[in-house]
């Protein structure tokens, strides 16, 4: 049992050598997942790689496979919920950017790194007199997590922009996925629906998107419109967006909020009294805080609707699950 031990803790440590060979700085031990997420909380990943650019994250993310390392790959870290006591495991950072745009007659394809972030793309898009990507001017997070999770706002969403998606298969090297293949519904796809599974899951590199040339005055009025009203309608400081999926026929802020818990507080996080489905950290929450939060809207709303609620926000990392938790 003693050399069993032993030999897995020589493993693990040759591993992480490899690691730091080939990352140098950008590989870390024990890093705290606090300062990549939206929400501002989440334990240590118990390895942490930064990959700048698609080379090195097809590399760590190949090396970690090889190895038989958990692994995953966060973008803005805007959509998920890391536990306090972290992930077992290689987390990479993604932060391969490049873009290039490409004219094709009468649309235009803008080819872009996984790592890009979003809004900062749908920017760039419009000061070019590119239309189609005014919905994301203030959504945060990267391509990549948008590709996957379908993130949407404003009547659109990444499937009405996505030509297709270039994916690291695990195994099975690089393979170009179309729109269709993407299997999109609201707020769902093909690689969303593998969160789930505790299996390895392929990695997005990079997408192309179709855009459409219009002036860039119209653009910029359409972008202002949208984000003034995310303004008006949901609240600022550290959350992780929408907490639950909007059931069909209804909105989940809607229900939380009819279920009295608007303002509803777990020891540094609560519901927000401006968007129920909005749960923020203002006082220094922290991991379990927050899933207190989701436990009591889940619970209530469907205690008074008989509504259960579907997590749009991925739960990640090591937790401890209540049998009569959502
Ligand atoms: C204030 C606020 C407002 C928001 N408003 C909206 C909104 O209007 N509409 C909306 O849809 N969402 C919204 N969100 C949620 C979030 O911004 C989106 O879901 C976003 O697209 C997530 O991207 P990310 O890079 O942060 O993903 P992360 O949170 O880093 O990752 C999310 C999931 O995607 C996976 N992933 C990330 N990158 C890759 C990759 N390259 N390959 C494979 N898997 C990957 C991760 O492993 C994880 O499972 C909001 C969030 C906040 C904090």
């Amino acid at each position: 049992m003693g050399n069993r031990m032993d030999l897995e803790t020589t493993v693990i440590e040759a591993i992480r050598k490899r690691f730091q060979e080939v990352f140098g700085e950008n590989f870390k031990l024990n890093e705290p997942m606090a300062r990549y997420t939206s929400a501002r909380v989440g334990g240590p990943a118990s390895m942490f790689v930064v990959a700048g650019n698609t080379t090195d994250l097809q590399k760590a993310i190949e090396m970690a496979f090889i190895q038989h390392i958990s692994y995953m790959v966060i973008g803005g870290g805007s959509n998920i919920l890391v536990s306090d006591r972290g992930i077992e495991g290689l987390v990479i950072l993604n932060k391969a950017k490049e873009v290039h745009f490409r004219h094709t007659g009468l649309s235009v394809v803008c080819a872009v790194d996984s790592g890009m972030n979003l809004s900062s793309l749908a920017r760039q898009c419009i000061a070019k007199g590119l239309g189609g990507l005014e919905w994301a001017v203030s959504v945060p997070g990267t391509v990549g997590g948008a590709v996957v999770g379908n993130s949407g706002a404003h009547g659109a969403d990444m499937a009405s922009n996505l030509l297709s998606a270039t994916i690291w298969e695990p195994g099975g090297g690089l393979r170009i996925y179309s729109n269709e293949e993407m299997d999109y519904s609201y707020r769902d796809s093909i690689l969303k629906r593998e969160q789930k599974a505790e299996q390895s899951r392929r990695v997005i590199l990079s997408a192309e998107l179709e855009l459409r040339p219009e002036a860039t005055e119209v653009l910029m009025a359409r972008a202002d419109g949208f984000v003034a009203r995310r303004k008006e309608t949901q609240p600022s400081g550290a959350s992780m967006g929408s907490m639950f999926k909007n059931p069909e026929n209804y909105y989940a802020g809607y229900l939380i909020e009819a279920a009295g818990l608007k303002g509803f507080r777990v020891g540094g996080a609560k519901i927000s009294e401006k968007h129920a489905n909005f749960f923020v950290n203002d006082e220094q929450a922290t991991s379990e805080d927050i899933r207190g939060l989701i436990a009591e809207a889940w619970n209530s709303v469907r205690e008074h609707f008989g509504v259960e609620l579907d997590l749009e926000v991925e739960l990640v990392g090591e937790w401890d699950f209540d049998e009569n938790d959502g």
